[in-house]
């Protein structure tokens, strides 16, 4: 198993890595993003402060969290709500199951959430013969290329606006120069119906408000506030990591993640939903229920350096600082959580041995804690999975053989020295060529030696440099 899902990252990105019209449609939305952000910043007087407190805030929530959790729970339910607590992903399908019979729904409305993403909703209400409508743009294109989001904001990130295009135009006749307008304004008349209909929605959460027993959720095209309004049922999947203490603590969480998420200064709509239609009310569903999720969460929790992972606010900014994500793009994964944050996460949540590639796979230049909101050390938390790997004896024979052999050599000056360095590039390419890719050049060791040229320098000999 561990060898199947290795296997397939390796080549999922060695494609990848060698696809740059694919990477030029990555920069192109990127850049923009970052003018974006840069602007958006400007709203604060104090930046680092705002994300001290935003940090502190989470990483006392974390800690306090079956407090927070429960205090969330007891107001959520004052509210009229109900809350569900799932161990996994099978536990909260089945909640999720028995609703949609108990309301005999032939079709949910879901909005944009990766943790519905993570429990894999849509295939498990197709196996029931439930159909799930994608109400969000980026994720309505992605249900209709068959295909996952492939980042954790803009789930189309990968695709450019032609390719959308020509999807539309093969699979709804719409114009093949179709403009973003257009396919917008066609989603939108295909999913009105669709909201004025349901019987049950279904969205994530940004936020779990433990004082007012809210859910936070925050969005631009208004498909959330569609999806909660109209239908009898609203069903929240959050993790349980989405706690945060006070009411009080959006006026710093909101400008973050819309600041960081998509360089707004805020959302377009932030709504707290606490609970389902009051008396005298005109709109809200009849019901509402909260699945507080853990799913290996508290395998993530029982580390005790990176259990700050669980502090992400899910803005997706480490994954555009990413050069791993920009070169390899989100499906390369094959996970739902994809780049730095997915890095360090995922191999907590679906298994260290099986996943702990994902760690290696990173430069560690720290492009991804410097961009984050909550300050997260992202660097350091994969070089801490990489060390609790390997204190695992998670590692291959060759790789503990080589790493042996590394240490003496690096070690011991004299045995460095030994060797032509035509010998040393030979042996380089018998052990690393394979596994440095095809498309990649093996960086190669020089003739003279840095201990060579500074003896020589320091005796005042000039050489000249041999022709090659
Ligand atoms: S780790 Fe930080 S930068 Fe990355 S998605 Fe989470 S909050 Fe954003």
């Amino acid at each position: 198993m561990a060898n199947e899902v290795y296997k397939k990252f390796m080549s999922e990105s060695a494609k990848m890595a060698a696809d740059t019209a694919r990477q030029e449609i990555l920069y192109g939305k990127i850049n923009r993003y970052n003018a974006a952000v840069k602007q958006a910043k400007s709203q604060f007087v104090n930046l680092d402060l705002a994300r001290n407190r935003a940090a502190y805030l989470k990483n006392k929530a974390l800690g306090d969290l079956e407090k927070v959790l429960v205090e969330f729970e007891v107001n959520f339910e004052k509210n009229g709500g109900r809350i569900v607590w799932a161990q996994d992903a099978a536990d909260a399908i089945g909640e999720i199951t028995e609703i949609v019979k108990k309301y005999e729904a032939g079709y949910v409305v879901k909005s944009k959430s990766s943790v519905l993403e993570e429990i894999e909703l849509s295939r498990h209400l197709s196996e029931l013969g439930v159909e799930t409508i994608e109400t969000g743009m980026g994720e309505f294109i992605m249900q209709q290329a068959g295909e996952q989001p492939s980042h954790m904001v803009n789930s189309a990130m990968h695709k450019s606006g032609e390719e959308v295009a020509a999807l539309f135009n093969a699979k709804f006749g719409l114009p093949a120069t179709a403009t973003s307008d257009q396919i917008t304004a066609y989603i939108r008349k295909q999913l009105r119906n669709k909201f004025f209909n349901a019987k049950i929605g279904i969205t994530g959460a940004n936020f779990l408000v433990a004082d007012s027993g809210s859910v936070g959720l925050t969005e631009n095209e208004g498909n959330i506030l569609m999806s909660t309004a109209f239908p009898e049922v609203h069903i929240v999947v959050a993790g349980i990591e989405k706690v945060i203490p006070s009411i009080r603590n959006l006026d710093v969480f909101w400008p973050l993640l819309a600041t960081y998420g998509s360089g707004q200064k805020t959302a377009v709509y932030n709504s707290l939903i606490s609970g389902p239609r009051q008396e005298g009310e005109t709109d809200g569903p009849k019901e509402m229920v909260v699945i507080l999720l853990d799913n290996n969460r508290t395998a993530v929790l029982a580390q005790t350096i990176q259990r700050r992972a669980l502090a992400c606010i899910r803005c997706g900014a480490c994954l555009n600082a990413s050069p791993v994500y920009r070169t390899i793009g989100g499906h390369a994964y094959g996970t739902t959580y994809t780049g730095p944050i997915g890095a360090v996460i995922t191999p907590w949540m679906k298994g260290l041995n099986e996943y702990k590639h994902l760690s290696f796979a990173s430069t560690i230049c720290g492009s991804g804690t410097s961009v984050c909101p909550v300050k997260i050390n992202l660097h350091d938390l994969l070089l801490h999975n990489r060390n609790d790997s390997v204190k695992q004896g998670m590692y291959s024979t060759f790789d503990g053989f080589s790493m042996f052999v590394w240490k003496k050599l690096l070690l011991n000056r004299n045995w460095m020295d030994k060797g032509s360095a035509g010998f040393k590039n030979m042996m380089l390419k018998k052990a690393y060529g394979g596994l440095w890719g095809k498309k990649r050049i093996l960086p190669e060791v020089a003739e003279d030696s840095f201990k060579q040229l500074w003896e020589e320098r320091r005796e005042g000999i000039i050489r000249k440099k041999k022709k090659k």
